[in-house]
């Protein structure tokens, strides 16, 4: 690809531009018409040989965060190499700008911070928030936004929070090849509760508690107008939002916007598409199946709605669908009789004396599978994962919760608890492991592998809304990339390092239910895949001259 000479800047200017820059890169040629003669050093270093040069430097160092910080300067001064350098070594690099350890990135924000990217909004910005957005120099495509409230499993870390709109967003490009240029992370600083933070001298946000009530949903209803204002395409990502807000949030838009929530509807495709692996390895349907979650928050629920979806879309009864779920939170079984259960449990709170606990509600109930999103460390114990052997000749046991410190358990003690038995899957990865005799590679049931294929179709169609028979489709594709010969390696989910090919056919699916469906804002193209491909980003270098 050539660009044209006119519409790049020149000199410092384009060095210190991430998305143009190039480096040591740059050609004889392209440094006497782009005004670099001077500014660089005289060698010219292919991109192979830049990125070789990272790997190189950034594998010296041994410690996870030393290397997100590395990843992050990369990012700020060369997308297209930083791009280069996550696509070509996914699954070494994905842990390092996401899970794990975006988690700690976060804790330490304010104390690893070098330099902004997104944008910061905060609650003393009321009124001037178009404004504020103006001041973004490109034309987004896609806003990943957080208030910070519930990052990862860690809770509360207020402005701190960027790092996971920033994360998610360098996998929408890693894994889908959307174009960074239309990505901007966007961090509403609502205030925190986080007391440890409110007194670090180096936390990045504003000093005062959280504004909650009609302040609060006043500032995100400025926040959404604003942005399709100034964005009139913009499809917004709400993330990490605590689970008070979330559900109303998603369903205060999700028929007014081009919007979604991905910790309710990504998580609940990818489980989904786990689920789906597990079923053709036990030879059974969906509906033979019975689930229960610990955890009854938007992981939980948001799994239960899409897992009850499919069902139905099966052509099973929905009362019935929905009786194959069952939520176990902080108080004990979700059934009926308890009082003040927020909405989204109710399509789960069947008829059941209470019980107070997970294990005995598993023995209760027999389940054929158990899901954890509760975040709570080691709580399956090796008496549930005992349980779970004893009651199934292939249990179903997702550990979802995230980060690695919060895991219900290891992929080891999966295998171990259950004879080898286990159709495991985790939030965070687990590397491939020796189980008498047998090699197990566990995969993650990481969000990754969909959103990114999903905002990719949206944005190839110019979807005017983002529904949850997108997230069944994109589930179904998913599964439908995973071999005989993952799953005879207990790898309910492909590579990690395919998922640039599986988000196009994601994206594929997902255009044809927006076209189906009459929610796509674009002429239906003969051929999905070429206009999906249209769109996708490719982090080699182009020329200039
Ligand atoms: P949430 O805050 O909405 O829900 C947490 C739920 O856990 C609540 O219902 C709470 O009552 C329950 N809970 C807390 N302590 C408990 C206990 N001791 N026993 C039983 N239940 C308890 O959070 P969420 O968005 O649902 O996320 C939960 C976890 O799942 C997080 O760790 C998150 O990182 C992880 N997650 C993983 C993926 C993935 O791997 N693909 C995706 C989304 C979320």
């Amino acid at each position: 690809m050539k660009v044209s000479q006119n519409s790049i800047a020149h000199g410092v200017t384009l060095l210190h531009d991430p998305l143009r820059n190039k480096g040591t890169a740059f050609t004889e040629v392209e440094r006497d018409a782009l005004g670099l003669r001077g500014l660089l050093p005289p060698h010219i270093h292919t991109q192979d040989e830049q990125m070789e040069r990272f790997l190189h430097n950034m594998r010296n160092l041994s410690d996870p965060l030393e290397k997100f910080m590395a990843l992050s300067a990369l990012h700020d001064r060369n997308e297209a190499l930083f791009f280069r350098v996550v696509c070509d070594n996914v699954d070494e690099i994905m842990p390092l700008i996401y899970t794990p350890t975006v988690g700690l990135a976060c804790q330490r924000f304010g104390h690893i911070f070098q330099r902004p990217r997104g944008m910061f909004i905060s609650i003393n910005d009321r009124g001037r928030i178009a404004d504020i957005l103006r001041n973004w120099p490109h034309k987004a495509g896609i806003i990943v936004v957080t208030d910070g409230e519930r990052i990862l499993g860690l809770g509360d870390q207020g402005a701190n929070g960027m790092g996971i709109p920033v994360g998610k967003l360098s996998l929408y490009t890693a894994c889908a090849g959307v174009d960074p240029a239309i990505c901007l992370p966007v961090t509403l600083d609502m205030g925190t509760n986080n007391e440890t933070l409110l007194a670090d001298p180096y936390y990045v946000g504003l000093r005062r508690h959280r504004v909650t009530g009609p302040a609060y949903d006043e500032l995100i209803d400025e926040f959404i107008n604003a942005a399709l204002e100034v964005f009139p395409d913009v499809i917004i990502q709400f993330e990490d939002f605590a689970n008070h807000n979330a559900f109303r949030l998603l369903e205060r838009y999700r028929n007014k916007i081009c919007t979604f929530n991905d910790d309710i509807q990504g998580t609940a495709s990818v489980a989904l598409a786990g689920v789906f692996s597990a079923l053709r390895v036990k030879d059974t349907k969906l509906v033979d199946e019975k689930f229960l979650f610990l955890g009854a928050g938007e992981a939980a629920t948001g799994i239960a709605d899409l897992i009850v979806a499919s069902m139905v879309a099966q052509g099973v009864d929905q009362e019935v669908a929905r009786q194959r779920c069952w939520l176990v939170d902080s108080k004990g079984l979700v059934v009926k009789s308890r009082e003040g259960l927020a909405a989204q449990k109710l399509p789960y709170a069947h008829d059941h004396p209470p019980v107070t606990d997970f294990l005995s509600a598993l023995n209760t109930l027999k389940p054929t599978g158990i899901i954890g999103v509760a975040a709570v460390g080691g709580t399956f114990t090796p008496e549930v994962l005992r349980a779970m052997a004893d009651l199934n000749e292939r249990p179903i046991v997702f550990a979802l919760s995230n980060p690695t410190s919060k895991a219900e358990c290891t992929a080891e003690q999966a295998y171990a608890g259950t004879d080898g038995r286990a159709l495991f899957a985790s939030g965070s990865p687990f590397l491939p492991l020796q189980y008498k005799g047998k090699t197990m590679v566990p995969r993650q049931g990481n969000n990754s592998y969909i959103f990114p294929g999903v905002g990719l179709g949206a944005i190839a169609c110019g979807a005017t809304r983002v529904t949850d028979e997108m997230f069944l489709a994109a589930a179904q594709t998913l599964a439908d990339h995973v071999t005989p010969a993952d799953l005879e390696q207990g790898s309910l989910f492909p590579p990690l390092s395919n998922t640039r090919e599986v988000s196009a056919q994601i994206a594929v699916a997902v255009a044809e239910v927006a076209f189906e469906r009459g929610l796509a804002s674009k002429s239906r193209p003969e051929d999905m895949l070429s206009l999906v491909r249209a769109h996708v980003y490719d982090p080699h270098y182009p020329a200039y001259i």
